[in-house]
């Protein structure tokens, strides 16, 4: 069958059978699904995005991740993705954010591996919290200010491990190491 190349093209970590499959994943997405890779909140978005942007002609874009966060879910995407995903004046972002039904953030996880590029992509996610990044041969160090003991900060080791994830399947090398900063000095 012949394909028509004027439609959306979507790189997704779930094959295309899959994607268009309700009731079941096949063995090689599986084994993503297995080791946390991907979750059903990254399938059912992953369908909802291929959805809102079918009637788009030459769009060719790479998503990694869909990231549940709290009212706001985080779509991370290739760096020539974004301006895609998001369209003229927003009109694909507001149809992706219509079939997900919540709010999305779309962000791009850095091409260029420097410090600068990282901090900058944390700061995308943790906002201020965000004070410092590392990357080295092995790890990318962020440097959190807050305590691990704090409520918020349980929900951001979620986001981390998603990060993680995300990075993996952005096929980045390095281990996401998290290091943390109270914001305020512990007074005895
Ligand atoms: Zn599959």
């Amino acid at each position: 069958m012949n394909k028509n190349h004027n439609q959306a093209k979507i790189i997704i970590p779930l094959c295309e059978k899959c994607l268009n499959n309700q009731d079941k994943i096949c063995e090689k997405c599986n084994k993503k699904y297995a080791v946390g890779l991907i979750n059903k909140t990254d399938i059912r978005c992953m369908r909802a995005i291929c959805e809102a942007i079918s009637n788009f002609e030459n769009i060719n874009i790479v998503i990694y991740k869909i990231i549940a966060c709290s009212e706001t879910f985080l779509i991370l995407c290739s760096k020539a993705s974004k301006s895609k995903l998001i369209g003229n004046k927003g009109i694909i972002a507001k149809k992706i954010a219509h079939k997900i039904k919540h709010n999305i953030s779309i962000i791009a996880i850095p091409s260029a591996q420097t410090n600068e590029n990282f901090l900058n992509f944390f700061k995308q996610i943790f906002g201020e919290q965000a004070v410092d990044a590392q990357i080295t041969p092995q790890t990318i160090k962020i440097t959190l200010s807050e305590d691990l003991q704090s409520k918020y900060l349980v929900k951001n080791e979620y986001l981390l491990k998603e990060l993680g994830r995300a990075l993996k399947l952005a096929e980045i090398k390095q281990k996401l190491v998290v290091l943390n900063i109270k914001s305020t000095p512990a007074t005895q």
